[in-house]
């Protein structure tokens, strides 16, 4: 029987693990984790990401901050809040949903971030340490792959990994991860010829691109794990993945869900790394 990967448990797992430990931390020395959370403008779907990270926070006994701000707002007033929440003690994770509104330099913001703070992993810093097995601070969404491979005992090493994707956020941290992690990885993108050559050949295929009904049945290995990043809306409001799940779930050996899979994991992986930015400033 085909393994459904249960993201949403998984994380409620990991999200106890953090409360019980923030609540050690600040027995112990009155220390807790602190996380502002920025957005800008009235993007639909920024705002449930942004209220459910709030929620999280909540959840957990954080201390949150959080900025809901104009449009209108220049980039100038922008990084003077990041300025003042890198300067403050109280905040341990900034973190700045994106997308930006235009007029706002992405790159230039992101990068602005105190690195240590940074707890998407976005920051140039922390991507770059990556590529010499530092890792400071991890990108979420594949340091919650990562983790639901392990905790499902998914054999990484030695295995051919495709992942369908190369953003900053998602497919070339990941290929990184999985490197270091003795899989064979092959990154597949838009400009890639004949995507199914390379999609059959996968024991552990990632899908990050954002198109409903991306991967058919056809394009899969038997008794493969297919890893699932997408998040598509459809037109009823449906929440659907990359993936053509009702028929792939019959021929793999694991698969993740949308919703219910990598996306409760980020989230997750988000308070992980809040709480350990925590612990490496404040003790
Ligand atoms: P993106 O949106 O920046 O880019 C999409 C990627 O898909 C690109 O690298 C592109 O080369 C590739 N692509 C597009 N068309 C393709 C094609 N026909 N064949 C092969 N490759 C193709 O990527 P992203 O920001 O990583 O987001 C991808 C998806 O993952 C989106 O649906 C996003 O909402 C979702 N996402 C989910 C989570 C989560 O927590 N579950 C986190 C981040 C992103």
């Amino acid at each position: 029987m085909t393994i459904i990967i249960d993201g949403k448990e998984i994380s409620k797992k990991i999200l106890a693990e953090i409360k019980a430990e923030t609540k050690l931390l600040y027995n112990r020395y009155e220390v807790k984790p602190g996380l502002a959370v920025i957005i800008v403008g009235n993007n639909p779907a920024s705002k449930i990401y942004v209220k459910r990270k709030r929620q999280t926070c909540q959840s957990l006994d954080f201390y949150s901050e959080d900025y809901d701000l104009d449009e209108s707002i220049t980039e100038k007033e922008l990084l003077n809040l990041i300025s003042d929440l890198n300067n403050e003690p109280s905040i341990h994770g900034i973190l700045v949903q994106l997308p930006l509104p235009k007029h706002l330099n992405e790159k230039k913001i992101l990068n602005f971030i105190n690195y240590q703070k940074d707890v998407d992993g976005f920051h140039p810093i922390n991507q770059a340490s990556l590529l010499t097995n530092e890792s400071l601070i991890l990108p979420c969404t594949p340091l919650g792959i990562l983790e639901l491979l392990k905790i499902y005992n998914i054999e990484i090493e030695g295995k051919h990994s495709v992942i369908i994707g190369r953003s900053n956020i998602v497919g070339k941290p990941l290929s990184l991860m999985l490197l270091r992690e003795n899989a064979t990885v092959t990154i597949c993108h838009s400009k890639t010829f004949n995507l199914e050559h390379y999609t059959k050949q996968a024991d552990i295929l990632i899908s990050a691109v954002g198109k409903p009904q991306f991967i058919k049945e056809n394009m899969v290995k038997e008794n493969s794990v297919v890893i699932d990043v997408g998040i598509n809306r459809l037109e009823d409001g449906k929440l659907v993945g990359d993936v053509d799940f009702e028929n792939v779930k019959n021929k793999v050996y694991a698969i993740t869900p949308v919703p219910g899979g990598v996306g409760p994991m980020t989230i997750a992986m988000l308070m992980k790394n809040t709480l350990l930015a925590c612990k490496k400033l404040s003790l």
